[in-house]
């Protein structure tokens, strides 16, 4: 990385995002991975994990809501009995 690199995010250990201040591009890295992306290119990966992000949150909630074995009192109230 640059010394005039901007670091837009990072989670130690885990990844980062950057914009290395030479290319004009953003640089993502997780672990052994990394990807060079334009600006546009980021913006749909963002739009992507979002979306995906927000579509997995509710096939938790759905995984759960079907979860066999439900201990008594551990349904939402309003769902006791089903
Ligand atoms: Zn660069």
């Amino acid at each position: 990385m640059e010394a005039d690199a901007y670091v837009l995010a990072e989670i130690p250990g885990f990844g980062r995002i950057y914009d290395c201040g030479g290319c004009g591009n953003l640089h993502l890295s997780i672990g052994p991975v990394s990807l060079t992306l334009t600006p546009e290119a980021y913006m749909q990966l963002t739009a992507l994990l979002n979306t995906s992000a927000a579509q997995f949150e509710m096939l938790l909630h759905s995984r759960r809501m079907n979860a066999p074995h439900q201990l008594p009192g551990s349904m939402p109230p309003g769902l006791e009995g089903l």
